[in-house]
């Protein structure tokens, strides 16, 4: 029988084993894995640290036992791959229990070692802590059973900002750090904001744009000199792909520092293939070359290549999206595909939409407001990406699009999917209906928008800016200088109006749109600020 070495047997490595064994029952499967444990949960590991998730051995889904009943795997934990031999296809091995070091044969290699955190390097490296592995998990629990009452957490990413909910249900004071000027980096600034509010509304202390200069058990100094001292520091400051084995063995690196793979995972050599978070992926949109470190991207390659290896379907690897979802107290953001500061980096022109509809029918109780933005590609209508953040429904909100554009749905065509609505769920024009048809109205130039950053230059060419909300919402809070005609009197003004450029605005852009198809039947030139004024004020 074909022998199967798996390197790394979590999320991507244990996929690939069990899919494999389900494939080919004759298979002789090893699966090598350096920590102590198999198939854990990374994903839920914050979730320990303040019990929510109470029993850790829920964390922990299998153990070398049940995968050998179950599965028949050759499971070995604690057993490190300490280097590749491709000519005579072996692996040296190196037991860290009986501290022995062995080689190991293989028909076909899948290398699936994950990344490796970045930790602030320095002579008190030893007392920061980690959140990647079972073990960091139990250091960490180890060092907060005395209850310390102070953190601070390095790193404004997803796992920094798991890391400090948690500490804080704990009853924890948390200091986070974070580097670039906006935690969550991937979002856009204005959606970026209300989730960053939420954070500082928990009772986090939070300092972006600061990087930290020194530090040593129990403090650390940051660029601009202050110290901050605190009981535990833990570091989220981002990983790395794993690639030590594959680079020692000369396998071939791609373009973003992951082991290099073709659309079925295989690397550059024919017999060794690469998935998860050490391996490049190709991203859905540009075809170019990425790192995704998600496990679900990890465990559908996983799959990819035991049906590759065992020549059960030819169906190529997954593009990655990218789709990401976190919650930080009730607070959720989700994204997919790319943001617009990706777009306008890489120059490529877009269509933008900013929503706020409600997760369900605003006169059932408890509807939430979520905020949604759209990026579409203006000359094939095809969705570049979408971000959302509120409470209640962005994640089913995320996901539709996700599917739409998985499958090449248009962004017009998101008006036409018929979704399941009751009041109690949504709206019989749900917001992914709405987003469809605001992209609709642009994309056939009914309306034009302009972006809440593009409002300065435009007023300083002397564009007319008109609030057309109620009297009393523009006392509450408007922008600058701006004129108040309310939509039910905009009649009455539009001499006023004649012959000027004119940006109007509401609340969230929908009576924005309204006023302008308004004026531009009277012939006025005239844009809808998008997203009204709920999304200028967060991007200021
Ligand atoms: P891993 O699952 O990390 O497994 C790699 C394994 O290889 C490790 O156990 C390591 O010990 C082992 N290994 C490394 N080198 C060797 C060697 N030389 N020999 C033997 N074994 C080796 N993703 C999401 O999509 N959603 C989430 O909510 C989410 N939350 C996360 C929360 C945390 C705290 C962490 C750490 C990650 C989270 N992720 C999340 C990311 C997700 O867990 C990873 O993308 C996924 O686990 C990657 O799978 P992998 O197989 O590449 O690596």
């Amino acid at each position: 029988p074909r022998k199967i070495v798996v390197i790394g047997g979590v999320a991507g490595g244990m996929s690939a084993a069990t899919r494999l064994r389900r494939l080919d029952e004759k298979a002789n499967i090893v699966v090598l894995e350096r920590s102590g444990f198999v198939s854990y949960a990374n994903c839920g590991l914050p979730y320990h640290l303040s019990e929510t998730i109470e029993k850790r051995s829920l964390l922990i889904l299998q153990n070398p036992v049940s995968l050998g009943e179950r599965f028949n795997l050759d499971v070995r934990v604690r057993h490190e791959v300490v280097s590749i031999d491709r000519d005579a296809k072996t692996v040296t091995i190196y037991d860290r229990v009986w501290k022995v070091t062995y080689v190991e044969k293989y028909d076909f290699l899948v290398l699936s070692p994950g990344a490796a955190a970045t930790m602030p390097q320095g002579p008190d490296s030893k007392w920061i802590l980690a959140m990647r592995t079972v073990e960091d998990m139990d250091k960490a629990i180890a060092w907060l059973y005395p209850n310390p009452s102070s953190a601070i957490v390095l790193g404004g990413g997803f796992i920094g900002l798991e890391v400090a909910e948690n500490l804080l249900k704990r009853g924890m004071s948390v200091t986070l750090i974070n580097r670039g000027p906006q935690i969550l980096k991937h979002l856009d600034p204005e959606m970026a904001v209300a989730l960053t509010q939420r954070v500082r509304n928990s009772g986090v202390d939070l300092r972006v744009g600061r990087t930290v200069e020194s530090f040593t058990r129990n403090s650390v100094t940051l660029d601009n000199g202050d110290v901050i001292e605190a009981d535990v520091i833990f570091s989220a400051m981002g990983v790395q792909p794993e690639i030590n084995l594959a680079v020692e063995a000369g396998l071939k690196i791609g373009a973003n520092g992951g082991i290099w793979v073709d659309d079925h995972q295989r690397t550059s050599d024919p017999s060794i293939f690469a998935v998860g978070d050490a391996a490049e992926k190709i991203d859905a949109i540009s075809g170019d070359e990425r790192l995704a470190t998600l496990a679900g991207l990890a465990n559908r390659h996983g799959h990819s290549v035991a049906n590759a290896i065992a020549g059960a379907t030819t169906i190529p690897a997954t593009p990655a999206l990218g789709t990401s979802i976190l919650s930080f107290d009730g607070m959720v953001a989700a994204n997919v595909g790319w943001s617009e500061k990706s777009l306008r980096t890489a120059g490529r022109k877009m269509r933008i939409i900013h929503t706020h509809p409600s997760d369900h029918a605003a006169y059932y109780p408890g509807a939430q407001t979520m905020r949604l933005k759209l990026l579409v590609d203006p000359e094939t209508d095809l969705i570049l990406g979408a971000q959302g953040v509120g409470g209640n429904g962005v994640d089913k909100r995320i996901d539709v699009i996700a599917t739409a554009m998985f499958a090449g749905v248009t962004a017009s065509n998101l008006a036409q999917l018929e979704l399941a609505y009751d009041p109690q769920h949504g709206s019989a024009k749900d917001p992914i209906n709405m987003l469809g048809y605001v992209n609709r109205n642009i994309a056939e130039e009914l309306t034009s928008v302009v972006e809440w950053h593009e409002l300065e230059t435009l007023r300083n060419d002397g564009a007319l800016v008109v609030d057309v909300r109620t009297e009393g919402e523009h006392k509450y809070g408007h922008i600058p200088d701006s004129l108040n005609f309310p939509l039910d009197s905009l009649r009455e003004h539009i001499n006023e109006l004649r012959g000027k450029n004119v940006i109007v605005y509401c609340q969230v852009g929908q009576r924005g749109h309204t006023s302008a198809r308004l004026l531009a039947q009277e012939g006025i030139h005239v844009a809808n600020l998008n997203g009204g004024y709920l999304t200028y004020k967060a991007g200021l």
